[in-house]
């Protein structure tokens, strides 16, 4: 028998829709977005946990949630 491996799915921004508004950043439970450079929203996938608020909360509806 193997052993699966869960895999959790990642939020991803799409960047050309992002607003850089920082709602994303502001409602993540695990510090994992941060604005680059004042223009968009980055995901540290090590972070992550998955819980989607970010694209929940997202007014640009730029992040998608994926299995990275
Ligand atoms: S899915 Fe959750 S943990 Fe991951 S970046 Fe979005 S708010 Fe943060
Ligand atoms: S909430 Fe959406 S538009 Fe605002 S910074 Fe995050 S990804 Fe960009």
């Amino acid at each position: 028998m193997t052993a699966s491996v869960k895999k959790r799915k990642k939020a991803k921004v799409l960047r050309e829709d992002c607003v850089a508004c920082g709602a994303c950043v502001n409602v993540c439970p695990a510090a994992a977005v941060i604005i680059h450079k004042g223009i968009w929203a980055d995901v540290d996938h090590d972070r992550c946990i998955g819980c989607s608020k970010c694209a929940a909360i997202c007014p640009a509806s730029a992040i998608r949630m994926e299995i990275s």
